[in-house]
């Protein structure tokens, strides 16, 4: 992929005049629930301005979204209806609910609605046509607005018909958050002030290897941490003791190093680890070499040499990208390493010296751990979609948001 600006082109809000038009958004609900209510409101936070805009503009915004895994079937377990309900705080105005995404009861809901108002429809899971990318099921949505518009960068490595297939029906644009996700990625990668570097680390090697072989060749600097780097060590003839790793994959490891001095990009690797004899909180612990890793030890995190180095390098650097935690960070202590570093990638953040950014599942909830969410320039919500991107993958969601006008008359 290009630059994402030119990906999105002309197709954001700024080149959309809604006013009295029917806005079909696709939105990111599936936010986490614990007791039936809402636990963490971040996506429907960073989803609002996109919703207040519409709706200052005078559009009809109508929301759609999946949550969960229903199969293709209504599981009143699995309903929108709560979700509804806590974005109408997060956005302080009401919020209508329609129990169907397509058909009588979508259309009689949005009839109903007046300029400015929001109506969420019911999780578009609940017809199989969703993840099926169904053409009667693209039909039924896409008949509800005259507009589309896809906030939901987090669903946009999936190819579904609210992601991606309604997008070839009706003029799609990007909306604020899609926007910012993919200005930020392309400030990292795309377009990056280098030197670049990356902090590849978390738990296994298997589920990084596409990340780790685009980035060998885009990255000036690529740090290999969390128990990932056993795998790497272990391959270069270290004994890792009783250390996770994946003794199928230090062939990968080599190929993967030998790939990145072909093209000029410095590897670093832990020069010194954490090991206990437990994977338990709090246990004894010992701070060894690589090459002294003892047999009846595991490593857990990164040691303070390989901080302090790693910390050391930040002065040089322009932009800096991170996924992985160094180490298993939601046991104690095993989080220093990670929160060390965090807080010195924070530091140069504001100093204004580097531009970082931050994605992945346990990456986000690591650097919040850490209390540096909102001090890295840009922290991505998307999960797996900024992983396929970081990946160098295509997104389907985004392709067709600047595709899908083409086929429109
Ligand atoms: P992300 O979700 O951000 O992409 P991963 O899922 O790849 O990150 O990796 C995160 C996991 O890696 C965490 O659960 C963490 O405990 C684990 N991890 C990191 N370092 C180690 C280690 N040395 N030993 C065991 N687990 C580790
Ligand atoms: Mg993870």
């Amino acid at each position: 992929m290009s630059k994402t600006g030119n990906a999105l082109g002309s197709r954001t809000l700024d080149n959309l005049a809604p006013a009295g038009q029917r806005v079909l958004l696709r939105a990111d609900l599936n936010v986490p629930m614990q007791d039936g209510a809402v636990s963490d409101a971040t996506r429907l936070t960073r989803l609002a301005p996109t919703i207040r805009e519409l709706s200052a503009k005078g559009a009809k915004v109508i929301i759609c979204s999946h949550f969960d895994r229903p199969k293709g079937k209504p599981v009143p377990a699995m309903s929108l209806r709560p979700i509804a309900a806590s974005l109408a705080g997060v956005l302080d105005m009401p919020v209508a609910f329609a129990d169907d995404c397509i058909g009588p009861v979508a259309q009689n809901a949005i009839a109903a609605m007046q300029n400015g108002d929001v109506l969420v429809l019911e999780n578009t899971r609940f017809h199989a046509g969703e993840e099926a990318n169904d053409p009667a099921f693209i039909g039924a949505l896409a008949s509800l607005a005259d507009i589309y518009v896809n906030d939901a960068f987090s669903a946009a490595h999936r190819a579904h018909a609210s992601t991606e297939g309604v997008a070839h029906h009706l003029p799609a644009y990007a909306g604020r958050l899609m926007q910012a996700e993919l200005n930020a990625l392309d400030t990292a990668l795309g377009t990056p002030a280098r030197p670049v570097a990356a902090i590849v680390a978390g738990s296994k090697v298997s589920t990084k290897l596409d990340l780790l072989s685009n980035l060998v060749g885009r990255v000036d600097i690529l740090v290999i941490g969390g128990a990932m780097a056993n795998t790497f060590l272990a391959a270069l003839g270290h004994d890792v003791g009783k250390s996770l790793q994946e003794r199928d994959l230090h062939e990968t490891a080599r190929d993967i190093l030998k790939t990145a001095q072909g093209k000029g990009c410095e590897i670093i690797l832990p020069v010194d680890l954490v090991c206990a004899s437990v994977f338990a909180a709090n246990p004894p612990t010992m701070i060894v070499g690589v090459d002294a890793i003892p047999p009846d030890m595991m490593a857990l995190d990164v040691g303070p040499a390989t901080v302090a180095a790693l910390i050391a390098r930040l002065p040089e650097i322009k932009t800096i990208i991170w996924n992985g935690p160094l180490g298993a960070f939601e046991t104690k202590p095993f989080d220093a390493g990670t929160n060390q570093l965090a807080a010195a990638i924070a530091d140069a953040t504001r100093a204004g010296t580097i531009i970082s950014v931050g994605g992945g599942g346990d990456t986000v909830s690591a650097l919040k751990q850490a209390g540096v969410e909102h001090d890295v320039s840009y922290l991505s919500s998307a999960g797996g979609a900024f992983l396929e991107w970081m990946e160098g993958k295509i997104l389907p969601g985004v392709e067709a948001i600047s595709a899908g006008m083409s086929n429109i008359g």
